[in-house]
């Protein structure tokens, strides 16, 4: 665990080791191309790619400062922001459930922003034909694209799935815990397969190379199955 060693805008940070994954991948990804829908002007150039890589992970801590910046806005206490492979907030005690929504989405309203300021740059830097603003404009666009069905994608227990829970709960009233929570995994389920559907779509005309457009839509789909086989256990552990 360790304590907190640094604070951005009064949100104590926590660095741990796993961080450095989370630039080492997308810097490789970048950098070697792997992936064709990423910008190619990151391919061969390891400085770039390696901004690249970071600029994902501050992405993605971004997201953690919005639920941050929402508990705090709301009275409440964040312990730790970890910066870890999986970058989380630690809040000192559960928000109520009229000010969880707000906080469970207070990363996408991040991505959201985030996703404008990208295209905007896009805008800018194809209009100025400077190659190397416009892929890093893209790939702001691609990380947060991703990140917002990602984090709306109701999967148990992220983002999505805690604020459809709790606007289940405020709408059923005091009592209802169980009833919105089954509420909840029926429309889990009933989503899972046509989102997953719609990015495996989406991947399949990205012009991926002809392994890649088989493996990652199955995977996607796969995705959506093993999304829809967790709402259904957590239906039956309550009912
Ligand atoms: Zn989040």
């Amino acid at each position: 665990m360790g304590r907190p060693q640094l604070t951005v805008a009064a949100v104590p940070l926590r660095l741990e080791g796993t961080f450095l994954l989370l630039v080492a991948c997308p810097t490789v990804l970048l950098w070697t191309h792997f992936l064709s829908f990423t910008p190619d002007v990151f391919e061969g150039d390891l400085v770039l790619s390696a901004l690249g890589g970071v600029l994902f992970a501050v992405m993605l801590v971004l997201h953690e400062i919005g639920h941050a910046l929402v508990l705090r806005s709301q009275g409440g206490r964040v312990r730790v922001l970890t910066l870890s492979l999986v970058p989380h907030v630690i809040a000192d005690g559960a928000p109520s459930d009229d000010r969880y929504m707000a906080y469970a989405l207070g990363g996408v309203m991040v991505d959201a922003l985030m996703l404008v300021l990208g295209l905007t740059l896009l805008g800018f830097g194809n209009a100025t034909a400077n190659a190397a603003l416009a892929g890093v404009a893209a790939l702001i666009v691609l990380v947060k694209l991703a990140a917002l069905v990602w984090n709306l994608w109701p999967i148990p227990w992220n983002d999505g799935s805690l604020a459809l829970e709790t606007w289940n709960r405020i709408r059923l009233g005091r009592g209802s815990e169980a009833e919105a929570l089954r509420r909840t995994a029926r429309q889990g389920r009933g989503v899972s397969i046509p989102i997953a559907a719609c990015v495996a779509s989406g991947l399949w005309v990205t012009g991926l190379d002809p392994v890649q457009r088989i493996i990652f839509p199955v995977a996607a789909l796969g995705a959506g199955v093993w999304v829809v086989r967790r709402w259904a256990s957590v239906g039956r552990e309550e009912s």
